[in-house]
């Protein structure tokens, strides 16, 4: 038997959407208005937000008051930004985007209808608009970025490393798994620095990061959180898992072929391990890490130790 609809069927979603005022806007955004207006209406709408997924999602949503699409596609690579809204479709408009000679990435219209050359024009004289709150937003989030990194090794700095661990210590709580934390300390890079001056020695900082980062998954984890000291955050991992990943980290430093003046030099760290326990915070997750790198320390440097 097929179902009997009443006729008073509420669409739950819909009534609630338009209780919420978005039904009714966002009809009254998609009407359609001439070239100038809408130009008008972007450049002062796309400046009323610093983020680019908003920027764009914006521009998007309201080009289409013009000239119809399925899609837009961003891609900026050397921002590590990638961003797809709307379907994909088979024709497409790309464009490379740039503001006074600085390259500001890629940008592709898509829609299954061929475009015509007055669209193209139209699409093109809206482009113009995007260009100045797009390179804002661009720069708003490299100095939000570079805030959060340490600049000497690229990993992420202090600030960095106590937001993420807290945001991780309650993640594992409320998913009910593991967390590691690792700490690690250059051994003897007095030394380096006695022998061969700051220079190099900010030079072997930055090769035992990079050894670091290349020997984990997630580099994102990996923060400088005193002169020689390091933090590896590793979520979703217990204590076998980090003690072997702590390990790596080890004989990866250790295979360092570092040359300075003709000669290799010997680097090695000492690591201290902790996994979170039920109710710790990330203080003493922490401060567990830290004796346990003390214990490595002690022990004979070289060598990682677990916290108890
Ligand atoms: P240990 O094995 O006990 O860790 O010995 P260590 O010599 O590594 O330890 P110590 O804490 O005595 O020395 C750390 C040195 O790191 C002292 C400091 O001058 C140097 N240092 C701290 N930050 C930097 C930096 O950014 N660049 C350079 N080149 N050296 C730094
Ligand atoms: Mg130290
Ligand atoms: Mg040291």
């Amino acid at each position: 038997m097929v179902p009997h609809t009443p006729s008073n069927t509420i669409d739950f979603d819909a009534a609630k959407l338009q209780r919420l005022g978005y039904a009714s806007r966002s009809r009254q955004a998609l009407r359609p208005v001439s070239l100038a207006q809408l130009r008008q209406q972007l450049s002062l709408q796309l400046q009323t937000s610093l983020e680019v997924e908003r920027i764009l999602g914006l521009f998007f949503q309201e080009v289409q008051r013009l000239v119809p699409l399925s899609a837009l596609s961003y891609q900026l690579q050397a921002c590590d930004l990638r961003l797809e809204l709307g379907e994909r479709a088979n024709h497409s408009a790309g464009y490379r985007l740039s503001h006074q000679g600085e390259y500001l990435g890629e940008l592709v219209f898509r829609r299954n209808q061929r475009f015509s050359d007055d669209e193209l024009g139209q699409l093109e004289s809206l482009l113009a608009s995007l260009l100045f709150p797009l390179r804002n937003a661009l720069l708003y989030r490299s100095a939000l970025q570079s805030a959060l990194r340490d600049p000497l090794t690229d990993t992420g700095n202090r600030i960095a490393m106590d937001q993420a661990l807290q945001r991780e210590v309650d993640m594992a709580r409320r998913s009910l798994q593991p967390l590691s934390v690792l700490m690690l300390d250059i051994d003897h890079f007095k030394d380096i620095n006695d022998r061969f001056g700051h220079a190099t020695g900010d030079e072997v900082l930055k090769a035992v990061a990079a050894a670091l980062k290349d020997s984990l998954r997630n580099i994102d984890m990996v923060f400088r959180y005193g002169g020689e000291e390091f933090l590896v955050l590793l979520s979703n991992t217990g204590r076998e898992a980090a003690q072997m990943v702590g390990e790596r980290l080890r004989l990866a430093v250790l295979g360092l072929q570092y040359l300075v003046e003709g000669q290799a030099l010997d680097i090695s760290i000492s690591l201290g391990c902790a996994n979170l326990l039920p109710g710790e915070s990330a203080e003493s997750l922490q401060r567990r890490a830290d004796n346990a790198l003390y214990v490595s320390k002690r022990e004979g440097r070289n060598r990682l130790s677990m916290a108890g």
